[in-house]
């Protein structure tokens, strides 16, 4: 269950508390909404209080990053908030893409005349591409925004795929092992991410891989990563004791080699958040890839990223959780766009430039509530809103879109700030009131 953020009088975190608490402080009188994602309250009455250690954990993703939030009680670490960021750097690529196109044109029709600007780039130091810094600055938006409504006291998070000092003196224990130690993780991640999460033989990605020794062990074959590839059952089975160039595969042989040159690069974002992490004054915690992946599968939770995120480390070989845990869903939308007025398919202006973000209060990207009373599109409505100057608004709702609505109609739940919130799904139905029990880590 997502517990609720808890604001005291003077807007200083308190323990989250549980929904139906909540609910019962609301209608008493003594809260007040502060906040509607994530859904957070404030004391009228009550200044201060106990507040148990409760760590911000990140695992973060090129798509998504998990940021669940778990409490340390004397029971156990539980997790008791989680959230899941939707990044936009794919989205961020193409308008730089567009903006320098069009940027192009223009010089090339109206400024024939200049002479070439050249050498005219000033940067100091290395700097991320934009579509990268946008996943760094999201991650700190949003460790920012939560220290401020709840507990925070530390930070823990996933800094590398996998360690390769563990990697180095890894014994592997038998060719199909799945259950490892921890080391093995590190080495069969390091795997996956070599060999494009495929069959190197067959190029099959839908089956489970195998570990499998290029040179085998009866050959002479030895236990180092540079052996080693990733195979399917089949393949496995039919390449017997064959080296991989006997099986009609020299290239592998080749590429194995070679060791993963874009390690660095998968690496990069996550090196540059920790650097500014590191800066939060907040005791920070780092673990492997292949740690999280070992904590997750040890303790038998299903693949999420707020799961995985909550498995990050040492601090996550216990953890409890529920899995009918609906991850808050917040994906970036950026504040406002820079074009100053649509185009036709020529680049002709086809509307007049925007007078401003604000209209009546409203600016787009607001959540509201607009209530309907007359005409053919009588009706309650809740959700994103674009504003026009004419007063006449569109309501982006999860089943359409609803154009040329009043202003007056309308009441403001959620003001913008650069984020699109759902409700995510549940691992398990609602209905399931049963936590996982936790589990011994061997
Ligand atoms: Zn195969």
């Amino acid at each position: 269950m997502q517990r609720v953020l808890v604001l005291d009088k003077s807007k200083n975190p308190l323990m989250p508390c549980h929904p139906a608490r909540a609910h019962q402080l609301l209608k008493q009188g003594k809260a007040a909404v502060f906040r509607q994602y994530p859904f957070t309250i404030i004391l009228k009455e009550r200044d201060g209080g106990d507040v148990q250690p409760v760590t911000i954990k990140v695992d973060p993703g090129s798509k998504t990053t998990g940021i669940p939030m778990v409490a340390d009680f004397r029971a156990g670490k539980r997790v008791i908030w989680a959230g899941k960021l939707t990044h936009r750097g794919q989205q961020i690529r193409d308008r730089l893409l567009s903006h320098r196109q069009i940027r192009r044109g223009r010089r090339v029709r109206k400024t024939r005349y200049r002479l070439a600007r050249f050498l005219n780039r000033r940067r100091v130091g290395s700097k991320l591409a934009p579509s990268l810094q946008s996943r760094v600055e999201n991650t700190l938006t949003w460790v920012g925004r939560l220290s401020r409504w709840s507990p925070i006291n530390s930070i823990s998070m996933e800094l590398v795929r996998f360690d390769m000092q563990l990697m180095e003196n890894a014994e592997i224990s038998g060719v199909e092992y799945q259950q490892g130690e921890l080391a093995g993780y590190e080495v069969r991640e390091y795997l996956l991410e070599k060999w494009g999460r495929e069959c190197a033989y067959c190029h099959a990605a839908d089956r489970p891989l195998e570990i499998e020794h290029i040179t085998p062990k009866s050959r002479g074959g030895s236990n180092r990563v540079s052996n080693l590839t990733v195979a399917c059952h089949d393949c496995n089975q039919r390449k017997g004791s064959q080296t991989a160039t006997e099986f009609g595969h020299a290239n592998i042989q080749q590429q194995a080699k070679q060791p993963l040159k874009d390690a660095a690069a998968v690496n990069a974002t996550r090196w540059a958040l920790w650097r500014r992490m590191d800066t939060l004054g907040l005791p920070l915690e780092v673990g492997t890839g292949g740690r999280t992946k070992f904590n997750r599968v040890k303790q038998d939770y299903p693949k999420a990223h707020w799961i995985d995120a909550a498995c990050v480390g040492e601090s996550g070989e216990q953890i409890y959780t529920s899995l009918n845990h609906a991850p808050l869903q917040m994906k970036t939308t950026g504040h406002q766009s820079r074009q100053m007025c649509r185009v036709d398919k020529y680049g002709f202006p086809r509307t007049s430039a925007k007078q401003g973000r604000v209209h009546f209060g409203f600016q787009t990207g607001d959540i509201v509530r607009a209530m309907v009373t007359k005409g053919v599109k009588r009706g309650m409505y809740v959700g994103r809103v674009s504003v026009r100057a004419s007063g006449f608004f569109n309501i982006t709702t999860p089943t359409g879109t609803i154009q040329g609505i009043s202003y007056r109609y309308f009441t403001p739940i959620h003001k913008s700030d650069g984020y699109l919130y759902e409700k995510g799904e549940a691992l398990s139905p609602a209905t399931t009131r049963v936590a996982v029990p936790p589990r011994q880590v061997q």
